[in-house]
């Protein structure tokens, strides 16, 4: 069985979006309990990496390696590139979110923050024909950061899957062909 319920919008989306592959590098961000870690590891037929990176400890996932920390702080990138030497992503997945305060312009602001880091991450990161998903809260800064994800990627999609309907706010956006990334510029 899946740790989380999540395991469900990532399917979703996965089957309409051929996201995962065998042989793949995944970077999964806000991972725990590591549901998607999960269907990550299932879908590549256990062939391929994933690391996944949360602030809560998360019981191990055989093909997973993770770190419990705060992806805000440099120690996590720091973890990250050591894992990935100069090797490049396939796909980054960010289900993060922050603990709800209940003042919501700064529980916006805070989702977004954490959604341009990870946008930062990917465009550094990504292989050209990479993929980032992430997700987002319909509400303020939502345009400003599809604009953002539109300067990064040829493409970039809504994705609403059915098992998030009841969180009637929640969307993920999908980008996919990094416009420049830095494995592209060293080539
Ligand atoms: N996708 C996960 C799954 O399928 O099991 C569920 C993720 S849950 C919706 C969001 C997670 O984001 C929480 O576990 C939370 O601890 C994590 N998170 C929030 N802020 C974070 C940060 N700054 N760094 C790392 N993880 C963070």
């Amino acid at each position: 069985g899946y740790r989380s319920r999540a395991a469900y919008k990532l399917l979703e989306i996965d089957k309409r979006d051929h996201l995962l592959r065998p042989g793949m590098t995944v970077v999964d961000l806000g991972a725990a309990p590591g549901s998607w870690c999960q269907v990550a590891v299932e879908k590549m037929k256990r062939q391929g990496r994933v690391l996944a990176i949360d602030l809560l400890p998360m019981a191990l996932i055989a093909g997973v390696d993770s770190l419990e920390g705060d992806f805000t702080e440099p120690a996590a990138l720091a973890w990250l590139e050591e894992k990935l030497q100069n090797g490049r992503v396939d796909l980054v997945l960010s289900d993060m979110a922050p603990n709800i305060s209940g003042v919501m312009l700064s529980d916006q602001a805070r989702q977004y923050e954490l959604c341009e880091l990870a946008l930062e991450f990917s465009v550094n990161w990504l292989k050209p024909d990479g993929a980032f998903l992430v997700k987002v809260f319909q509400g303020v800064g939502f345009e400003d950061f599809r604009a953002q994800m539109r300067q990064a990627f040829e493409q970039v999609q809504i994705r609403k899957p059915d098992a998030s309907r009841d969180r009637s706010a929640e969307v993920y956006l999908l980008g996919r062909h990094p416009v420049a990334t830095k494995a592209a510029a060293e080539e």
